[in-house]
């Protein structure tokens, strides 16, 4: 399928007043009573990650100064301006690429254009996306029209690198932070264009596109748009979870009941991981994917139950509740630590290679599971303290039962009792 093809839903989807703009109510907001006092400030800037609706609201701000009909602080989106400012053809409507027009002449050749009256607008609008892109020598030249903005222009400037823009010209801007959008917003607003196309969908699924679309509502309505054309128009969990290539969580449950469990054996442990290299996927994926569950793992034995802050649909946080309602919080960041320190090691060492990656997760592991299979310090303690106690109490006892009930819970031969190390 082509990149047209995906972004038919986030163009027919995209906000055209401010009202149908998902989140962002802050900027929403104060934009739309400058307007409607007359107080729209020469320049803005606009930060925030991708798709969450940077230029989107620069064109609404762009339609709603120059609109002849405003109505209720919105464009009309009917009358000559507006319509062509919609469709592109508004000649004092400019949108440019910095990333692509970046140059010191780019800039001068804007320059020039700015002292010019609107040909038919109010306002000439200049938004320039990606404006962090621009070379110094660049900045410097806007500065100066910052500086001295004739009556007639308004500057929007987007970017996803705040850091990246010089003081100068953010002392010149009034700055909005476009924030991700919550997961569960992006949800509900995926539900809701389904309900409108009359496309039949599965919650969970569209909890996983949302995931995937990571805060941005363009990249979450073209994985929309991929799964409604992979899944012939019913987008289930397991076709979604299969295309966008969703958490084997079976899989890494398995490995962090066995890493626990004293008594797994080495091919065992190692096998998820051959899987995984056997069915040609990335490893390093396969750790941050390890990670990222762990992660979720730990939220929910600490009582963190919302699924978009877990990063997990209900039913899968219900399986982690229910599978791990008796493991030891503590041992589970032991793995967390020691998986970290596996993708840690694995960029240092620049493994690009798959069959290394997967040597060193295969050592780790092992390393890993002996680590759990030693009592913790902490644990020991506890030991000695319960014995301490015995004594005091004279309650009879005997070293080798406690060993047998505390370490095994069966009989133990001396020679195979671990040895204490921290
Ligand atoms: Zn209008």
């Amino acid at each position: 399928m082509t990149e047209v093809a995906h972004l038919v839903l986030a163009r027919k989807y995209r906000p055209r007043v401010f009202k149908e703009v998902v989140e962002q109510g802050l900027a929403v907001t104060a934009l739309k009573n400058a307007a409607d006092h007359g107080r729209i400030g020469s320049a803005y800037l606009f930060s925030g990650a991708r798709g969450t609706g940077k230029t989107t609201i620069a064109r609404i701000l762009a339609k709603r100064v120059n609109c002849l009909n405003p109505k209720d602080s919105e464009p009309c989106c009917e009358c000559e301006s507006c319509v062509s400012i919609q469709n592109g053809s508004s000649l004092d409507v400019q949108e440019i690429d910095a990333a692509s027009n970046r140059s010191i002449d780019n800039i001068r050749d804007l320059r020039e254009n700015v002292k010019f009256q609107p040909m038919n607008a109010k306002r000439k609008v200049y938004i320039i996306d990606e404006v962090h892109m621009l070379t110094p020598e660049a900045f410097n030249a806007l500065l100066k029209t910052l500086e001295e903005p004739p009556e007639h222009v308004l500057f929007v400037l987007a970017t996803t690198e705040l850091n990246k823009i010089p003081e100068t010209i953010l002392s010149r801007c009034q700055t909005f932070a476009f924030r991700k959008v919550p997961l569960n917003i992006l949800q509900n607003h995926l539900k809701d264009i389904c309900n409108r196309e009359k496309i039949k969908a599965e919650d969970e699924a569209l909890f996983w596109i949302a995931r995937r679309g990571d805060g941005s509502v363009r990249d979450s309505l073209s994985f929309l748009e991929q799964s409604i054309t992979y899944t012939e128009g019913n987008v289930t969990t397991g076709k979604v979870k299969e295309l966008i290539g969703a958490l084997p969580l079976d899989l890494y449950l398995g490995l962090i009941q066995m890493l626990l469990d004293p008594k797994t054996k080495f091919p065992d442990l190692v096998e998820p991981v051959h899987r995984r290299f056997d069915e040609g996927a990335d490893l390093r994926r396969f750790i941050w994917d390890f990670l990222d569950l762990l992660r979720a793992l730990s939220h929910v034995l600490h009582g963190v139950e919302r699924p978009e802050f877990v990063g997990l649909p209900p039913t899968d946080i219900a399986r982690l509740k229910e599978a791990f309602a008796s493991a030891d919080p503590a041992r589970i960041q032991v793995i967390f630590d020691a998986v970290h320190n596996i993708m840690t090691r694995a960029q240092t060492l620049r493994l690009e290679n798959s069959y290394e990656t997967r040597v060193l997760i295969e050592m780790e592991l092992l390393r890993l599971h002996e680590k759990l299979g030693r009592p913790s310090l902490s644990f020991v303690l506890r030991r000695l303290d319960r014995l301490a106690n015995a004594i005091d109490q004279g309650i009879p006892f005997s070293t080798e039962d406690e060993i047998q009930k505390t370490f095994l819970g069966t009989m133990v031969d001396p020679s195979t009792v671990p040895v204490l190390e921290q």
